[in-house]
Formats: C-alpha cells, structure tokens, sequence
C-alpha cells in the first residue's frame, strides 16, 4: 500500500508559513480570514475559481467522490499550480466535521493529491471544533473560536440584508457598497483580540443602518429559498453561481444562515446523549454551547427587527419545531434534519414557497433529507414547489437552469393564480352589500 507522508504544522511554521483557505461563502471566509491573522497567521483566502478548478479536481480526486470534495481540493491543487508564494512557505488548510459524513475524510483525500503531484511537503492543517484530528502549531483557542463564531453571525447579517436588498435597489451597486463597508466595519472590529458581545452587537447595530441606506424599490418579486448541502447551497463554485443566475430572472434569494450549522452540530451532540446515552460529558457541554448560541442569534433576530423592515431569521427553536411530523432528529449525516427544518421553515414562516434543494451528485445523506422528503412536505404544504438540482462536474449548467426555470414558471402561474382568486373574492364582497339591500 502507497503510504502518504503527513507533514505536521509546527509553532515556527506560524510565522513563516502563509495559509492557503479554500472559500465557501465569500463574505464570512474575508471575516473568518480575519479573524485567523488576528491570532497570527498568514492568511490567504483562495479566490481561483472556473474550469481549471474543476479539472484540478477531476484530475486528483476519484470521480466517485463527493463533488464538494473535488472542488475544494482542486481549488488547493489549482492554487499551488499558480501560486506566486515560495511552496516551502505554503500550508493548506481544510474543514473536518467530525461527524460519520464523507467531510470528515476529505482531508486524507487531499494529503493523496498533494502526494501524487509532488507537494507531499506541504503541511496541512485540519480546522475542527471536534478535534479530529490534532495539527500541532495551530490551535483554536476559545477566545479565538469565540470571535469566529461572532464572523460567521456577522457573516450571515450582512448576506440576509443584501439578499434583501439587492433584487430592489434604486441604483446599481449600492447594495455591494453596503457589503463592502460592513465587511470593513467587521475587519475593524476583528482586530481586537477580545471581544465583548455588546461591541459586537453595537457592529451589527451598524451594518442594519448601513443597509437601511440603500433605497429599494417598493415592488413584488418571487421569493426563491436555497437550500441543500452545505457547500453547494453556498459556494458560487458548487452551484454554478445559482445566486446571480436567479436574480437574473428576476428573483429575491432567502438563503438560511451559516450559524444554524453551528447551531444544528451543537444541538446533535446533545440529541446523542438523549437518544443513545453516550457522552453525557459532551452533552453537557453542548447543552451550554448551543443556549449562548442561540442566544446570540435572537440578539441579531431582536436588532433587525429593531432597526428596520427587514425579515429577520428565524429563532433556532422554530427550526427545530419545524422537523415534526417530518423527519427524526435522529437523522443527521451530513446536513441532516436541519435541511428539511430549512425547507419547512421557508414555506411556513418566511411564506417562500419556492425552493432550490441543491445537491452534490450522489451525496447519499441529502438525497434522504432532501429529495426523501419532498412527498411529504408538498403532501402537508400543497403550496410548496420544490426542486432538487444535482450538481456535479459532468451535470450541464443548462440542464440546471433549465429546470429552475421551470419551477419559476409553476411559480408565476401559481401566483398569478392566486391574484385571480382573490381579485374574485374582493368582487365578491364588494357585490354582498347590494345584494342585502
Ligand atoms: S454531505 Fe454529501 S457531499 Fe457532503 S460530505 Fe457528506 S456525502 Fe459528501
């Protein structure tokens, strides 16, 4: 068997050492980014996207595998091919989950890659809030997993007022400066190694009345939900930039925060314990972790609705009420139960009806929580109009549109529909007074 060289991260490599950060969501990766030189490091978010990504990936991960798996690591490999840094200076790093789902192994798949193409020098560092695996020089200490935690809450402020904003304003661009400025606003606060939740939460104070500067359009337009796993919901990379293909046609994007992630994860070590009796140590830790999360967010909840007009998130109690009758929460590879909560969610609270579930060809935990649960969701919401789109490096982008484009039409006529029916009520009611007279 070929063995793969593991190249520990060692303390000095800290200071020497530029680390090359894969991107998902464009805006909490610059805030995380930040939060990482704060502490240190040398940091480099990658922004290499397009076809030499997806080729990298083809060409040094199994074509079987997990399609998140290819891009990330082809967008590593893609970097190093083009990289303007001296490779011994270069570390990567990479996500693991920690959970039974493919994501925790993509780091082994990556170290066979950098082998394979002669880069098995290079350290690579896992980034886990379950410790699976230990990487020597970096450490995630608490204060510094505290303020990611505040970037990635940020994060999804900033990416919910602009969703907001964008398919409504008066001129072009405004609702990109107000993510610039906000995301500076957030550089400038992440500079500070300890933070206090009332500075934090005078930030967010801010990016609200930041985004409130930004004159939007009083007019309907169809409300699109985005859903799926996690890295394809999110990366432009994964789904073939759904989020600027549906504004093109004329949409408003809601797509469901990171944090519920952080949330859902915590959350799952508490069910562990409930459900199978294993770890009550661990349990009890969550149980606290997850209280002060979900605090947090009903801080930002309580800000928006505060500030503005703006649809807040949803509390993570209605997200978890929203599984029943549904799913277990016994469910949870991958994005688990908390992808149908998201989904029951957007028609029941947001009133969205229209939803793209996207996913990774072939990812196994999806197509249960996802597509497995369609019939019931449609069955218990007739209203509902769901897609599910496949994304993979052999999938054709017009195949994709092309079916979003199709659910977009069912939404039209529903909705034109809809506007028939109560057109004829009102000349209904309106005829009910000269009739009794
Ligand atoms: S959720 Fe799906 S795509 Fe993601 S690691 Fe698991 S199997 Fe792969």
């Amino acid at each position: 068997m070929e063995e793969i060289k593991k190249v520990p991260f060692t303390k000095e490599m800290k200071h020497t050492h530029t680390i090359l950060i894969p991107t998902m969501l464009p805006i909490h990766f610059q805030i995380l980014g930040n939060v990482l030189e704060n502490y240190g490091y040398k940091i480099k978010v990658l922004d290499n996207f397009g076809q030499g990504v997806i080729d990298q990936g083809l060409k040094n991960v199994h074509n079987d595998t997990c399609y998140p798996a290819q891009l990330v690591i082809g967008q590593m490999m893609d970097a190093l091919e083009h990289c303007d840094l001296p490779l011994d200076k270069v570390a990567l790093l990479i996500t693991q989950t920690g959970g039974g789902c493919r994501a925790s192994n993509y780091i082994y798949l990556l170290r066979k890659a950098l082998n394979k193409s002669g880069y098995g020098d290079i350290p690579v560092i896992s980034a886990s809030f379950m410790k699976s695996e230990q990487s020597g020089g970096f450490s995630l200490p608490v204060t510094m997993l505290l303020q990611a935690v505040y970037g990635v809450l940020c994060g999804d402020l900033i990416m919910t007022l602009y969703n907001q904003c964008i398919p409504y304003e008066k001129n072009a661009g405004e609702s990109q400066k107000a993510v610039d400025d906000s995301v500076k606003m957030a550089e400038k606060l992440f500079c500070k190694k300890l933070l206090r939740w009332k500075e934090v939460s005078a930030l967010m104070e801010k990016i609200i009345l930041r985004f409130n500067r930004v004159e939007r359009r009083k007019e309907e337009k169809i409300k699109v939900g985005v859903v799926g796993e996690i890295y394809v919901k999110y990366s432009p990379l994964g789904n073939n930039n759904l989020e600027e293909f549906l504004l093109s046609e004329g949409c408003e994007v809601v797509c469901p925060g990171l944090f519920d992630f952080l949330l859902y994860c915590t959350h799952n070590a508490e069910f562990d314990y409930e459900l199978y009796g294993i770890n009550k140590v661990k349990a009890a830790v969550m149980h606290k972790v997850n209280r002060f999360l979900r605090g947090r967010k009903s801080d930002m909840i309580r800000l928006i609705e505060k500030n503005s007009d703006f649809q807040p998130p949803c509390h993570f109690e209605s997200t978890i009420e929203s599984t029943k009758g549904y799913i277990g929460k016994g469910v949870k590879m991958g994005e688990g139960w908390l992808l149908t909560a998201e989904m029951v969610e957007l028609i029941q609270h947001y009133k969205v009806n229209n939803i793209v579930c996207t996913q990774p060809f072939g990812c196994l935990p999806n197509h249960i929580c996802g597509k497995g649960v369609m019939r019931v969701i449609k069955e218990k919401n007739p209203q509902a109009n769901i897609v599910a789109v496949d994304y993979d490096s052999s999938a054709s982008k017009v195949n994709q549109q092309n079916r979003i484009k199709l659910m977009l039409a069912n939404a039209r006529l529903m909705d034109s529909q809809q506007g028939m029916a109560s057109q004829e009520s009102s000349q209904e009611k309106a005829k009910q007074p000269a009739a009794a007279l």
